[in-house]
C-alpha cells in the first residue's frame, strides 16, 4: 500500500513542478509591470523636484530683479550727480559710490541670466516629464491587460494540474496524506519527497541510519529526513 502512496506522491511532486513553471511565467509578467511602476514613481519624484526648483528660481529672480532695480536707480542717480558735482571732494565720493555699485549691478545681472538658463533647462525637463505622464497610465493599463491575459491562460493550465493532484491526494491513505502535507507545506516546489541516495537524504545529504534506510526501501515506514524534513521515499517508487 505504501509503495503505491509513494508513487502517487512523486507524481504530485512532478505536477507541482509543472505548476511552478506556470507560476513563474505569471511572476515574470508581473515583474515587467513592477519595473514600469517603479520607474513611474521615480519620475514622479523627479517631476516634483523640478517643479520645486522652478518655483524657487522664479521666486529668487523676482527678488533679484527688485534688487537690480534699486541698485540701478542708485547708480543712475550717482552718475547724474557726478555731472553736476562742484568740488573734487564730491567727485571723488560719487566716483567711489559708482565704482562700488557697478560691480554689484553686474553681479546681479549675471546671476539673473544664470537663473534664467537654469529655469529654461528645468522647464524643458518638466515638459518631457509631462509628455511621459500623459501616456504612462495608458501604457500601464496595456501591460496590465497583457498580464491578465497571460495569467488567465496560465491559471487554466494550473487548474488542470491541480485537478489531477487532488485526485492523487485523495487516493493517499490518511496517514500518508497528513505526513506528506507537512513536507509539501515546507518544500512544495523543491522536492518535498526524496529518495535516499547512497546513505543520505537525496537533497540535503543528511546521513540516514541503515535500519531506517532499509525500512524506507521496503516501503514500511513514513519517515522524514531529520536534516530537512522531506519525506523519504524508496528508490523503486520512481519506477
Ligand atoms: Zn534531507
Amino acid at each position: 500500500m505504501l509503495l503505491e502512496d509513494f508513487k502517487n506522491i512523486l507524481e504530485v511532486q512532478s505536477l507541482d513542478k509543472q505548476i511552478q513553471k506556470h507560476l513563474c511565467i505569471i511572476e515574470d509578467e508581473q515583474k515587467r509591470l513592477q519595473v514600469v511602476t517603479a520607474n513611474k514613481d521615480r519620475r514622479a519624484k523627479e517631476k516634483e523636484a523640478l517643479e520645486e526648483s522652478l518655483s524657487k528660481l522664479s521666486h529668487e529672480n523676482s527678488q533679484l530683479e527688485k534688487d537690480l532695480f534699486t541698485l540701478e536707480k542708485e547708480l543712475n542717480k550717482a552718475k547724474e550727480h557726478l555731472g553736476m558735482a562742484t568740488s573734487t571732494q564730491q567727485v571723488s565720493a560719487l566716483e567711489k559710490e559708482i565704482s562700488n555699485l557697478s560691480p554689484r549691478v553686474e553681479e546681479i545681472e549675471s546671476k539673473i541670466l544664470e537663473n534664467l538658463e537654469r529655469e529654461e533647462k528645468a522647464q524643458e525637463e518638466l515638459n518631457k516629464a509631462k509628455t511621459y505622464f500623459s501616456a504612462i497610465d495608458e501604457t500601464i493599463a496595456e501591460i496590465q491587460n497583457e498580464i491578465d491575459q497571460v495569467a488567465n491562460q496560465e491559471q487554466k493550465e494550473i487548474s488542470k494540474y491541480n485537478e489531477r493532484i487532488t485526485l492523487l491526494l485523495e487516493n493517499l491513505s490518511q496517514d500518508t496524506r497528513e505526513i506528506y502535507f507537512k513536507a509539501r507545506e515546507k518544500h512544495r516546489f523543491n522536492h518535498p519527497a526524496t529518495p535516499i541516495m547512497g546513505s543520505g537524504c537525496g537533497v540535503c545529504k543528511y546521513q540516514i541510519p541503515a535500519i531506517t534506510r532499509s525500512q524506507v526501501e521496503r516501503s514500511e515506514v513514513l519517515e522524514f529526513c531529520p536534516g530537512c524534513s522531506r519525506l523519504l521515499v524508496p528508490l523503486n517508487a520512481k519506477l
